[in-house]
């Protein structure tokens, strides 16, 4: 087995000084790897298939924070809605307005991310910054349609390349979006009851996680550093 309490240990001290958020990506991980983490003190996970979380959550303990990081279809939001502690991976209106109806069903208020495209390459998701301008400005127009989210901030991954400028400049563009955008919420504080500020910005993988804090990250999502390769 990976999990080496040493490399946790240091990561999440590391972390803790710079007031950065650890999710622990756990897909694909057994269940008995994610508690050995939990036992060293992890709370927040991260998945990215919705049958997958479902059997870990049932499984595991259940004050663990669980992240959904993955693309999420509608239609599989009602199986996460009762115990997920925050989607990160929110990329179009249908999908919110899902995820409003699942929270209201299980009276309770899901806490989302809204993805950023930041990556060069077309297969990963995630909203442009016209797409971001045009949901915003939907829950803002129409704020008790919403009553049952919170949307707390941006979620991105960079391009999947060697080249580091290119990856610093994409976590530049999702930090200008993340204060711009942020800003605007605050404004419209009073009508903006539940989403107003942005307090979340995630991102940063095992490989830039670094780069992501110098630019600006509150919450890295780390697997294979902790879990070993997939
Ligand atoms: C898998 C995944 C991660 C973690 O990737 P590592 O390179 O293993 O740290 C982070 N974010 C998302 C959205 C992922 O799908």
């Amino acid at each position: 087995m990976f999990i080496n309490s040493i490399s946790y240990k240091k990561i999440s001290a590391e972390l803790a000084a710079k007031n950065v958020a650890l999710v622990a990506v756990s897909k694909t991980k057994p269940v008995e790897e994610i508690a050995r983490l939990y036992n060293l003190g992890q709370k927040n996970f991260g998945e990215n298939y919705v049958q997958e979380l479902a059997e870990k959550y049932e499984q595991l303990p259940k004050d663990i924070q669980w992240n959904f990081i993955g693309h999420l279809q509608s239609n599989k939001v009602k199986f996460i809605a009762q115990f997920v502690s925050l989607i990160q991976s929110v990329d179009s209106l249908k999908l919110l307005h899902e995820i409003n109806k699942q929270a209201k069903k299980n009276n309770r208020i899901i806490d989302c991310l809204l993805q950023i495209h930041i990556a060069k390459e077309e297969t990963k998701f995630g909203l442009n910054e016209n797409e971001l301008q045009e949901i915003i400005a939907e829950i803002v127009g129409k704020e008790n349609q919403f009553k049952y989210i919170s949307i707390k901030g941006l979620m991105g991954m960079a391009s999947f390349t060697n080249d580091i400028e290119i990856v610093r400049n994409e976590f530049k563009f999702l930090k200008s979006l993340f204060d711009k955008y942020s800003q605007f919420t605050m404004l419209r504080e009073e009508s903006f009851r539940h989403h107003s500020p942005f307090t979340i910005l995630s991102m940063g993988m095992s490989a830039d996680y670094k780069m992501a804090i110098e630019e600006g990250s509150n919450m890295v999502r780390i697997g294979s550093l902790l879990f070993g390769e997939r």
